[in-house]
């Protein structure tokens, strides 16, 4: 028997300049197939902030934020037969899937139309408490704390699947433009497997975070690379950098823009951007294997997020600085070990 409260301190989006704001919810609960989950850790993704902006659609008002969000599972929905009370769970930003259409049936399941993403569609991890289908779910090795693991579960899936759909040749050269949550931890990634890594970022903070994990050279967001790169990923939601990296690749280069949104792309000139079998694609959210694959490597490889804390009450905060680019790495929220302001409580 846990004991759970009826309702939790939470932040849900309000829109605009405030972005979000500090409420009392009721503590959700468990469908069928769900688990509750007393988060511990939640990330700071700059998604967090387009959906609290509006540069993403309201899909649900007053939605509550957060899609990084690690804890323990604390009530299990009557099917629910995955997880034992007490295990410890990420839950992600794909959070449903239609399960029957041709992108779900061929391993393609972040193309599902019928999608659903947590902090978007259904309340995310900006709160004490929240629930997860259980076979959305990841189990969070044991060994890896919780907010090491947070940021993994979008900024380093994401980056992930951007590094696997870069198609970098083994030892290849990589460019990276934009050097945030995701591009931190995709670069230790590349490092680790052999890749020589061109960083190409506009703070000074973040371009010496990134020489500290090894990478070959660190210049302005919109200098030529050094070298010619076989591949490049865009993590800077900035589309005028569109044309700049793709005339940084090698031919036959691909360049992966790894954002939910970037600004207008400037007109292209196909000799210059294009032609000699260049490629420009995007990556759109991740398939589940991908972050199974990505809890396996980051355990092998010591990845180690570069986490600025933050405690919960100064989620807005958090958000603050991570628009004005205030930290460098990423910006973990935790949460209270009790939430003494709760008015009251019922045994599940
Ligand atoms: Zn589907
Ligand atoms: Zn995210």
């Amino acid at each position: 028997m846990n004991e759970v409260p009826r309702t939790m301190p939470a932040w849900e989006a309000i829109g605009g300049a405030g972005r979000i704001r500090r409420v009392r919810r009721p503590v959700p609960e468990p469908g069928g197939g769900d688990v509750l989950v007393r988060i511990d850790s939640c990330g700071v993704c700059r998604t967090d902030l387009h959906v609290t902006e509006g540069d993403l659609p309201v899909h649900k008002p007053h939605v509550i934020p957060g899609h990084e969000a690690v804890g323990r599972v604390v009530a299990l929905g009557e099917d629910a037969a995955r997880f034992e009370l007490g295990d410890r769970v990420g839950i992600a930003w794909l959070r449903a899937t239609c399960g029957a259409c041709r992108w779900c049936r061929s391993g393609r399941e972040n193309l599902c139309r019928d999608a659903q993403f947590t902090g978007w569609d259904a309340d995310g991890g900006y709160a004490l408490y929240a629930t997860v289908a259980e076979v959305f779910a990841y189990r969070i090795p044991e060994g890896l704390p919780s907010e090491q693991a947070a940021p993994l579960l979008c900024a380093g899936i994401i980056g992930y699947r951007a590094l696997r759909r870069a198609d970098l040749p083994p030892g290849g050269r990589l460019g990276i433009y934009g050097f945030g949550a995701s591009a931190h931890l995709t670069a230790q990634i590349a490092v680790a497997q052999g890749a020589e890594v061109h960083v190409m970022t506009r703070g000074a903070d973040a371009r010496r975070l990134a020489l500290d994990l090894g990478v070959a050279s660190a210049g302005p967001a919109d200098a030529a690379p050094p070298v010619p790169l076989d591949a490049s990923i865009l993590f800077a939601p900035a589309g005028e950098l569109v044309p700049t990296a793709l005339a940084g690749l090698e031919q036959g280069g691909t360049l992966v823009v790894a954002g939910i949104h970037l600004s207008d792309i400037p007109q292209l000139n196909y000799a210059e951007h294009l032609f000699r079998e260049r490629r420009l694609t995007s990556v759109t959210a991740n398939t589940r294997r991908d972050g199974e694959e990505l809890f396996r490597l980051a355990a092998r490889l010591g990845l180690r997020a570069a986490v600025t804390p933050y405690a919960f009450s100064d989620a807005d905060r958090a958000l603050d600085d991570l628009a004005r680019g205030a930290f460098s790495g990423v910006a973990v929220l935790s949460m209270p070990d009790d939430d003494s302001s709760r008015a009251s409580t019922v045994v599940l």
